[in-house]
């Protein structure tokens, strides 16, 4: 079997931790026969700096026709004060999940026994953590109208929510579909008191549960839900929510795994899914060969599961992370007394090792 992946290493610590998740890819795919064509494309800062667009076309052209997408990060201060339709993070991500149909965006968080003690949480909250958060990725509040203009006194501005049936019922068919397969539990996540959006959500989330009785569903706050994911996150199986709340309760959700660095993504809906790391490009540490690589290489071992049906050689992947945590190396994010500090390139080649 071949597969073609698309290669976006992007910017900042991007093109360290893609690196380890290629070693990790070729090394999984000599084990189980497969072999991996890749294909690498310039997107974010990487691409202005080279084509003076953040998404090039040839790039999109080649997730088109790629099996998988695998991405870095984008960004960085250089480009911040660009336009915003040349701004890496918006124009490049929004417009990627956009034309590829990236609908929904899957984040697991979970906490490795290995990690517990390094939390900023109590070990009796974090043990045991093991929910999956599901964000809607193309619509609400990220791709609806907006506007800045000028008024007497100053400016006003404004952003809008917008979601339509369709789009909520898709992307809580996917929150059920994934309850079925773990603990039938799923938490839909809105603002129902305060937003017309999240009222319709909660309407279209009720009709389409009447297909899933075996799943227990509760309805949560945004604001609570935020609260809850810090006071008692195991109580969490699957929790299904809009663009921008997901957005940042998947940041505070990435915590409850012990660092931003440990926490993968998927990004599904289109023909191509993609797959990154849920952190940023971490400017301040890139270069250094500081960057935690296994958040990315978790993402492969998704790309495995999603894309190429292949749970064997992704689950070999998560154990070969565990036992990594579990000896004497990790990253400075990672670091506990007793451990020595590891390089983002040594850290893959004790994943690599351990496969
Ligand atoms: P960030 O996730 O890049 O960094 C936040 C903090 O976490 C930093 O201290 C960083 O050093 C640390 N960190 C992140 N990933 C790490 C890793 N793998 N190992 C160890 N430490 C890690 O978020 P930010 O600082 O808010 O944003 C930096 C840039 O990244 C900005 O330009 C932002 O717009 C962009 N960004 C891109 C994406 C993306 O490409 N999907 C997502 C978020 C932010």
């Amino acid at each position: 079997m071949t597969k073609k992946i698309a290669v976006l290493p992007g910017d900042g610590i991007g093109t360290e931790i893609v690196a380890e998740a290629v070693k990790v890819l070729d090394a999984i795919g000599e084990k189980h026969n497969v072999s991996f064509e890749y294909e690498y494309g310039l997107i974010g800062g990487a691409a202005i700096d080279e084509v003076g667009v953040p998404l090039p076309d040839k790039t999109l052209e080649l997730c088109k026709n790629s099996d998988a997408v695998l991405l870095g990060a984008v960004g960085g201060p250089k480009w911040d004060d660009l336009p915003v339709h040349l701004r890496p993070e918006g124009a490049a991500l929004l417009g990627l999940r956009k034309n590829l149909g990236l609908y929904a965006n899957i984040r697991p968080a979970k906490i490795y026994p290995a990690l517990v003690d390094g939390s900023t949480l109590k070990k009796n909250v974090i043990e045991g953590v093991d929910l999956v958060c599901i964000r809607e990725l193309t619509g609400g509040l990220y791709f609806g109208e907006r506007k800045r203009e000028k008024t007497e006194t100053g400016e006003r501005a404004y952003d809008t929510m917008v979601y339509t049936t369709e789009e909520i019922e898709r992307i809580a068919r996917l929150g059920f579909e994934t309850a079925m397969k773990r603990n039938k539990r799923l938490t839909s996540v809105d603002k129902h008191n305060v937003l017309e959006s999240s009222r319709l959500w909660r309407d279209v989330v009720n009709e389409v549960a009447k297909d899933y009785p075996e799943v227990e569903l509760e309805h949560m706050y945004v604001d609570n839900c935020a609260m809850q994911l810090v006071r008692w996150p195991k109580q969490f199986d699957v929790i299904v929510t809009e663009n921008m709340f997901g957005d940042i309760l998947t940041d505070q959700a990435s915590m409850l795994s012990g660092s931003i660095g440990m926490l993968p993504s998927a990004s599904v809906g289109g023909e191509v899914a993609l797959y990154e790391p849920a952190h940023g490009s971490a400017p301040d540490i890139a270069g250094q060969q500081k960057a935690n690589p296994l958040a990315t290489i978790l993402s492969v071992a998704m790309m495995l599961k999603y894309s190429f049906n292949l749970q064997s050689a992704a689950e070999e992947i998560e154990i070969a992370v565990e036992k990594v945590l579990n000896g004497e190396y990790r990253t400075a994010d990672l670091m506990e007394e007793g451990k020595k500090e590891a390089t983002t390139s040594q850290i893959g080649d004790l994943v690599v090792e351990q496969l």
